[in-house]
């Protein structure tokens, strides 16, 4: 534990989706910034896990910013392809990070796996890993699952990534169709922050 409190922090994302969630977790008195503000590109992302991709940019951005970071992997888990995209969820983007053409290349290996996946629950989960990096140390790591299944269509406009094909379980509304409100206080990494709380 850090031992004054935290007042200021990189948030280690490139992705504006992200940050802004990420911001409306964190408490109004910190002082944020994100890697957009000093022109700070993204490390390669060579883990194999969440965990160690999140560790990594946590790192990475602490260092180069001289700053505390928190940062986060996280990505979309479907269990009929085993696992895919996992992490590699923003690269099924492309390079200009398009998630349309990301949840249709979804769509399309489910396609190939079962012709008739759209009258079945298929099962899916969305996985975050937060990390704080501080003075090159690790201060700690978390990970938050929010369990659910793929909607037959993208439905919703709200969110970002994948949320237009992911309905929580319990519920009939996809992340795109849910408030952001509601959204943040039932997801992935809203359950991962719940863990880190007490550095902030
Ligand atoms: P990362 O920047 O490598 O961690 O990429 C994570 C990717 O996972 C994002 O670009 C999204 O495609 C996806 N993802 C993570 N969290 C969410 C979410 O809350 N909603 C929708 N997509 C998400």
């Amino acid at each position: 534990m850090p031992k004054k409190k935290i007042t200021e922090l990189i948030v280690g994302t490139n992705n504006r989706g992200k940050l802004k969630e990420i911001k409306d977790l964190l408490p109004n008195y910190l002082k944020i910034y994100s890697p957009l503000d000093f022109k700070i590109k993204s490390p390669a992302e060579n883990g194999k896990t969440f965990a160690e991709n999140s560790s990594i940019k946590a790192r990475y951005f602490s260092k180069k910013s001289k700053l505390i970071c928190l940062s986060d992997d996280s990505g979309l888990e479907v269990d009929l392809l085993k696992g895919q995209p996992g992490i590699y969820s923003a690269r099924w983007g492309g390079k200009k990070g398009d998630f349309k053409k990301a949840m249709n290349r979804v769509f399309r290996e489910l396609n190939k796996k079962d012709k008739n996946w759209k009258q079945k629950k298929i099962r899916a989960r969305f996985v975050c890993a937060l990390t704080i990096f501080s003075s090159n140390k690790k201060l700690i790591s978390s990970i938050g699952k929010i369990e659910g299944s793929i909607s037959p269509a993208m439905k919703g406009k709200n969110g970002f990534g994948y949320d237009p094909i992911f309905i929580p379980k319990g519920k009939k509304l996809t992340f795109g169709e849910m408030k952001a409100s509601a959204k943040y206080k039932i997801d992935h990494r809203f359950k991962a922050f719940k863990k880190i709380k007490k550095f902030f």
